[in-house]
């Protein structure tokens, strides 16, 4: 199996009637009167040619006392834990209720990852449901109706690319997965190894940038060089390790090589190899040999690193060279300016791998980026902010009819994406585009991470 998807949501969204569709039997019991199934139940479901395990959370009665407030929420809870990704299903024929606000508020504390889906989407009934969905913050809603089967095949596409991921990082961390199905648990279904979660960086740069001697410091011991060779299986290795207090692990590829080893052939994968490392990052660090700063590779892992979404962080390395330091840092500036305009704002710190001189300004960088990656910005104030940005700078009015931005909300983080309704979106000029993320990203203090601003037309 490649992943585990819980399907939550409150009573009577349609949560079981997708179940069923997906498990393909008659597993869970599907009824007009909500909370006729009574605890999470699980199958082996298909789609396409994914097969994963699916988690049905149904099954509560209405939430109007108490204690099934707390049940709803120990339920879900439990669901969000045991899965990878959850499936959010709120009715759009019925909009969004205060009660899917407070499932959509536990995914977020959870940090889970989630998809949204407005089922019971067939016909043009919940067309005002769905736009209204995305006030959840969630992302983007899936149409759905799980009774008609329509909406399957977007699902499938949302999924497949989140199965790999999955797959490729169970691989990732295989060895340290702790598959305890002990009898007395086996009822409860797969349950996830409790695990911290670190967070997930990548080191990457040029050879001889110095990665193995930084990593090597932060994890403080010579695991990396005697480690296993990731360069023959090109696969990303990673290494847990403890960064100043902060859980994390450090994924790398080329510089986990043991060093006798790298021949020609085997540096020349270093690029490919950091590109595949950057797809398993939260955090993207930059190393460049300050020598030798923002070489053509450099600028290439960097730009990758920011197409791809993650948080960057730039860190010159050597830094312990360098004779006339405030010299050379005013050179690094304008050259990140001028090489590296798409990641603007991007901390900048430099450091010595070899003597640990700026670890600490790298380690709060690296924090500083990750927050930033995970913000979110309320529907509200957004709206606020775009109603003063339109007033100061009108958007432009092709032939006489005004391009009308309706209505704006953030429908995904890490990194943060945003979705302004408008009318006649496609004869919005690009500078326009920038000018709202620029704005942004210098109201909302999100300097440096990957903004991501869509426009969607409504007529
Ligand atoms: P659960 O409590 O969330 O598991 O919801 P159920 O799966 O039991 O469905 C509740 C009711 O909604 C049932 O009467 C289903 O037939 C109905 N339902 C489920 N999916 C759809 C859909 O896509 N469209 C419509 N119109 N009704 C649906
Ligand atoms: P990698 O190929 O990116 O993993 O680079 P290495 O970690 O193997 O480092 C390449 C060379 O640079 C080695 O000789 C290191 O000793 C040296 N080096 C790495 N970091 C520093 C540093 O901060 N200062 C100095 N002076 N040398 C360094």
């Amino acid at each position: 199996m490649s992943f585990t998807l819980a399907i939550v949501g409150r009573p009577n969204v349609g949560k079981s009637t997708l179940f069923n569709r997906l498990v393909g039997k008659k597993l869970a019991l599907v009824d007009d009167q909500p909370g006729v199934t009574r605890d999470l139940r699980e199958g082996e479901a298909r789609l396409g040619d994914l097969r994963f395990i699916a988690i049905d959370s149904a099954g509560l009665e209405d939430v109007a006392d108490d204690s099934l407030q707390g049940r709803m929420r120990r339920l879900t809870e439990r669901a969000v834990e045991m899965a990878d990704i959850c499936l959010f299903v709120i009715d759009a024929r019925a909009g969004v209720t205060p009660t899917d606000q407070v499932f959509a508020e536990i995914l977020r504390k959870k940090n889970a990852h989630v998809i949204l889906a407005a089922n019971k989407a067939e016909g043009r009934a919940a067309d005002a449901g769905v736009i209204e969905a995305y006030a959840l913050g969630l992302g983007e809603p899936l149409r759905l109706s799980a009774e008609h089967g329509e909406g399957m095949d977007e699902l499938y596409h949302m999924l497949r690319p989140l199965a790999e991921e999955f797959a490729a990082r169970a691989a990732v961390d295989a060895p340290e997965v702790d598959v305890d199905v002990s009898d007395d648990e086996a009822d409860e279904g797969p349950r996830k190894p409790t695990r911290e979660k670190p967070l997930q960086i990548a080191v990457i740069g040029r050879p001889n940038a110095g990665k193995s001697t930084l990593i090597n410091k932060i994890i403080g011991e010579e695991r990396l060089l005697t480690g296993p060779e990731a360069g023959i299986t090109r696969d990303a290795i990673s290494v847990s390790a403890d960064f100043m207090g902060t859980p994390m692990r450090i994924f790398d590829t080329a510089g986990m090589r043991k060093k006798a080893k790298v021949t020609e052939k085997l540096e020349k994968l270093s690029v490919a190899d950091g590109l595949r490392a950057v797809r398993f990052a939260e955090v993207v660090v930059v190393l460049l040999d300050v020598g030798i700063p923002f070489e053509q590779q450099d600028l290439r892992i960097a730009d990758f690193a920011e197409t791809e979404g993650r948080a960057v962080v730039l860190a010159a390395n050597k830094w312990d060279l360098e004779e006339d330091k405030t010299e050379k840092l005013k050179e690094l500036r304008e050259a990140f300016e001028r090489l590296l305009p798409q990641l603007k704002g991007a901390p900048l710190v430099t450091v010595s791998a070899k003597t640990g001189k700026g670890l600490d300004r790298l380690h709060n960088a690296i924090l500083k980026a990750y927050d930033v990656w995970n913000r979110r910005i309320t529907t509200a104030k957004l709206n606020q902010w775009l109603g003063a940005m339109t007033e100061a700078h009108p958007p432009p009015a092709p032939g006489g009819r005004r391009i009308k931005l309706r209505y704006m909300t953030q429908v995904k983080t890490r990194p943060p994406a945003f979705v302004v309704m408008c009318y006649h979106a496609d004869q919005l000029p690009d500078s326009y585009s920038r000018y709202l993320v620029n704005g942004l990203r210098a109201d909302f203090d999100m300097p440096g991470t990957p903004v991501r601003l869509t426009f969607r037309d409504q007529g």
